[in-house]
């Protein structure tokens, strides 16, 4: 979690539609028994989860919870008596897993405020049975006290009867800048926050590929090709021959990677952006000022980008030779 800011404000700065519809439900006392949030990867779907059973139970927040007395710090790290969170994104949700959620349910409360909430992230992965099950318990009047919320990235696969009984939330992609701002807010490398963030778009990625070999690789590769293409675009060539080509493992997924960060960098050239990273932003101004054809080069490298997609059978290595001859 980022150190210092409520998930409430990052809620409102990165999915202002969920926000609203979460501020007005609890501002109006309009909460649902049952939510489906449904959404790709990354998009705080959990956190989200999180505050809206915080901001049931909490009473020292205004509209959403205080996130921050022992109550709201509980829910967070899930030692909160009467809140059950279930991870299925992983693995299928048996039965005995939504049977051990109603039998725990059944009861009065285990804490004082008597109100219960249940998660299950990945909830396509729950079996039929087990949703069955579920659906009798969520529509059962007596557990009025029972707050039910769904994660799901594949909604589709859910039960319809499941579906229709739940207020659904749509979650939307993060931009890259805010995935960007969160990886280093959680004290990543600026340059491999920026270039990872804009490739892969998802911070969970992000964050597993920032320490991967291949990735580590690339990058090293990508900041020696653009020093020596500013000096000279055969020995840029060279660079890239000698890391990349002539080694045995001429990997389709490491060559994509490295045209993705070349990409990237002549687009934000074009756009006149800058990235977050001192190098980087020196590498732009330095482009800035001689008369490379920015816009031949962005479109040698979009060219490379759709040939080295996963579906494409051509020669990884002969594509990207000819997207540097282009730039
Ligand atoms: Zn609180």
């Amino acid at each position: 979690m980022n150190k210092g800011r409520k998930f409430q404000d990052i809620l409102k700065e990165e999915q202002p539609v969920v926000y609203q519809m979460m501020y007005n439900s609890l501002r109006n006392r309009k909460v649902s028994h049952a939510y489906l949030f449904s959404g790709p990867r990354g998009t705080h779907k959990k956190d989200t989860a999180i505050l809206l059973a915080q901001s049931l139970i909490c009473e020292n927040g205004e509209v959403f919870a205080c996130e921050e007395c022992n109550t709201c710090r509980r829910i967070r790290e899930n030692t909160y008596g009467d809140l059950i969170y279930v991870d299925g994104r992983e693995a299928t949700v048996k039965t005995e897993v939504v049977e051990d959620i109603m039998e725990r349910f059944d009861m009065t409360g285990m804490e004082e405020a008597n109100r219960k909430v249940f998660i299950i992230d990945g909830a396509e992965h729950m079996i039929d049975n087990a949703q069955s099950k579920l659906l009798k318990f969520i529509e059962d009047p007596m557990n009025s006290s029972v707050t039910s919320i769904f994660l799901s990235e594949n909604p589709e696969r859910i039960l319809p009867t499941i579906i229709s009984r739940c207020q659904r939330i749509p979650f939307s992609p993060l931009s890259e800048e805010a995935v960007c701002r969160e990886c280093e807010e959680e004290g990543m490398d600026p340059l491999d926050s920026y270039l990872l963030a804009y490739i892969y778009k998802d911070k969970e990625t992000v964050l597993a590929m920032k320490e991967k070999k291949d990735y580590l690789k690339v990058k090293t590769l990508f900041i020696d090709f653009m020093e020596a293409l500013k000096k000279d675009k055969n020995q840029a060539l060279v660079e890239v021959e000698t890391a990349l080509l002539t080694s045995k493992k001429k990997d389709k997924k490491t060559i994509k990677l490295f045209a993705d960060m070349v990409s990237l960098f002549f687009s934000d050239l074009l756009k006149n952006k800058t990235g977050n990273d001192a190098w980087y932003n020196q590498t732009l101004d330095f482009f800035k000022k001689t008369n490379y054809n920015n816009y031949n080069s962005l479109n040698a490298c979009l060219i490379a980008q759709s040939r080295l997609a996963p579906k494409e059978r051509n020669s990884a290595p002969l594509v990207l030779e000819q997207m540097i001859y282009q730039l």
